[in-house]
């Protein structure tokens, strides 16, 4: 198969980018990868286990005569990287980035761009609770979604290129707009990585119970916000930095479905509880009949 680009660089070289190089080699979509990462250990770790073909000390030689450039690094740290790599960007490149945030990331990044270049915003909707070079796996994006924000008047054929990139490392490709797509992930992930985070951060408060209770009988159901609580904190602070106004617009609303369920626990509503949580399961089956996740009790993670 004719590769897809010639040279694919990465700017940041940690859980996604990582994935992404893995994938791109298991597929055989492009001709050669180089990356960057800020530290030299990271540097030397991907070095190492051969991440990519070539690890460059600086972000600006990284892009030079790249056809494809990808940001991985967090949301708060685009827009330096954009400034740094845009005078180096070759004729005709791609510039694309996987920031969990778009809006935000169109606004820091777009106006460095420069006009010879097709600038392609995007967000996988796969991850882990695992950072750092070490961390990716080619597997990632397999049957997940890519979520590509372009604007308009963006090249088609720029857009096609990239969209068989992405299919070709497994996932399924939609189009939105920036506004609805961190819209999307305020409800499916960023409100939900903050009310796992709060619990967490309850039960730590009681530190009585932590030390003891709430580690030995780890059940499913706090067991599952620790692991979402042990994201990494550089991203998961640059999310809710960068994606206020939608967050706070879903945590609004979850404060309020929660004094209603509050109340009806106090009232002892057995019928309100029931309704509403054979709503949720319902939401739940969907998921699973959509392929987004598996039956397993333990959602498919003894997998891994
Ligand atoms: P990661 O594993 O922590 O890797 C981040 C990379 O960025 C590292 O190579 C790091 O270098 C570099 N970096 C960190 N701060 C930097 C700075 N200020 N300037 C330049 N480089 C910097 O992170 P990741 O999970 O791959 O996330 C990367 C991006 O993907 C983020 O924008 C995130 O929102 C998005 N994303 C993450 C997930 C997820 O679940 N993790 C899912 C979808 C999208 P060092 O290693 O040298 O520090």
């Amino acid at each position: 198969m004719t590769p897809l680009y010639q040279r694919v660089a990465f700017v940041g070289l940690g859980l996604i980018a990582g994935s992404m190089a893995l994938a791109m080699r298991r597929g055989g979509l492009v001709a050669e990868t180089v990356g960057t990462a800020r530290s030299a250990e990271s540097r030397a770790i991907a070095a190492e286990i051969g991440l990519v073909d070539h690890v460059t000390d600086t972000a600006a030689e990284a892009v030079q005569g790249a056809d494809l450039v990808v940001l991985c690094v967090p949301v708060g740290a685009m827009d330096a990287v954009a400034q740094d790599i845009a005078p180096h960007l070759a004729q005709g490149a791609t510039v694309t980035d996987v920031g969990s945030v778009k809006q935000a990331i169109i606004d820091a990044v777009g106006p460095y761009m420069p006009d010879n270049v097709h600038f392609i915003p995007g967000h996988p909707l796969a991850g882990t609770e695992h950072s750092g070079p070490r961390a990716g796996f080619a597997e990632l994006f397999d049957n997940r979604w890519t979520i590509l924000t372009p604007q308009d008047g963006v090249d088609a054929a720029a857009l096609d290129r990239l969209t068989r990139l992405w299919q070709g490392m497994g996932a399924q490709v939609d189009v939105m707009d920036p506004p609805h797509h961190d819209l999307v992930l305020a409800v499916t992930s960023h409100t939900p990585h903050l009310i796992a985070y709060t619990m967490v951060g309850v039960a730590d408060d009681l530190r009585r119970v932590t030390d003891s209770e709430v580690i030995k009988y780890s059940a499913a159901g706090f067991r599952d916000f620790t692991r979402i609580a042990a994201s990494d904190p550089t991203m998961w602070r640059d999310v809710f930095l960068t994606n206020k106004d939608a967050t706070l617009e879903i945590l609004g609303r979850f404060t309020e479905e929660l004094f209603a369920l509050q109340r009806a626990i106090r009232r002892g509503d057995g019928e309100h509880l029931h309704a509403y949580f054979t709503r949720t399961r319902a939401i739940r089956r969907g998921i699973i009949d959509a392929g987004q996740d598996t039956d397993a009790p333990d959602f498919g993670r003894s997998k891994r």
